[in-house]
This record gives structure tokens, C-alpha cells and sequence, in this order.
């Protein structure tokens, strides 16, 4: 949401393509949006009401925000992982991580469907999303950390 003083369009060069800079790094680098994407990155609405957002963010119907890049995003975007949950059986072997925008890596299939299904019924906007997906987990015998 901030990251519009950094990640910057330098030129248009194509429908979908731009010349993009980090300017942190000085880095250049291609950016295209993807294909079922591009109808999203066309409304600027977003991007006209948070001009210090990086400009390939865009909303979704749900709630969740979305990078329209995101196969051609920058090595600095690629690198940072944000883990907001760590899910633990209850003999403490982790399970599966949970990042900021709410999905789940995990090899434990059943948690992966745990986690997808209940996600799913749950309306994205919903404040208290975080939690009840937390009191899930719980119930269902898990440790989050
Ligand atoms: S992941 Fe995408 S939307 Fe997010 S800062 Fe990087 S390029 Fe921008």
C-alpha cells in the first residue's frame, strides 16, 4: 500500500507492458499484467484514491488486494514473504504457513482443505476473518502461532 515511492512506471510499452523501476535498488524490469488481470489494472479508481500505492495493486470483488504483475514482479517483491500464521500439529510439527493475504502453504492435504473450504464461506472483508480462521485451526486440534 505503500510502496508507490519505490516501484514505479517509467513507460508504457505495449497494452499490458511497462518499463518499470525499483527505485530503492535503481533496478529496471519489465512488468506485464496477466491476462486475468488486465480488466482489473484498467480501472484506475484504486490507484487515483491511493496515489502511495504501488501501481500494479489493484481490489478485487472480495476485498483482498492483488498484484496484477505478479509473474513478472520485481526480485524485491519475489523475496519478501510475509508469514502471518505458523500452524503446528499438536505433537508442535509445523504444517503450514499462512501469509498476508490468507493463503495457506502446507503438505498436510488435510489442512489444505480445512483451511480452503472454511476460507472460502467466510466473506474476505470480514474484520474478524483472521481470528475465526485462527479458532478454526484450533478446534480442530492445530497450534497457531
Ligand atoms: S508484489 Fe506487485 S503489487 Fe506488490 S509491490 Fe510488488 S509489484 Fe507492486
Amino acid at each position: 500500500m505503500y510502496l508507490g515511492d519505490y516501484i514505479v512506471i517509467e513507460r508504457q510499452t505495449g497494452p499490458f507492458e511497462f518499463e518499470a523501476c525499483c527505485v530503492s535498488t535503481g533496478t529496471g524490469f519489465i512488468a506485464r499484467v496477466v491476462p486475468d488481470k488486465q480488466h482489473l489494472f484498467e480501472d484506475r479508481t484504486f490507484t487515483d484514491g491511493h496515489p502511495r500505492a504501488c501501481p500494479f495493486l489493484r481490489p478485487v470483488c472480495d476485498g483482498r488486494i492483488v498484484c496484477t504483475i505478479h509473474d513478472t514482479r520485481p526480485y524485491q517483491c519475489r523475496a519478501f514473504h510475509c508469514t502471518t500464521m505458523l500452524v503446528y500439529s499438536p505433537d508442535g510439527t509445523l504444517k503450514g504457513k499462512v501469509n498476508g493475504s490468507l493463503a495457506i502453504t502446507a503438505h498436510d492435504p488435510v489442512l489444505r482443505e480445512l483451511w480452503n473450504m472454511n476460507l472460502g464461506a467466510i466473506p474476505f472483508s470480514s474484520p474478524d476473518i483472521e481470528q475465526r480462521m485462527r479458532d478454526l485451526l484450533t478446534s480442530n486440534g492445530y497450534r497457531v502461532e
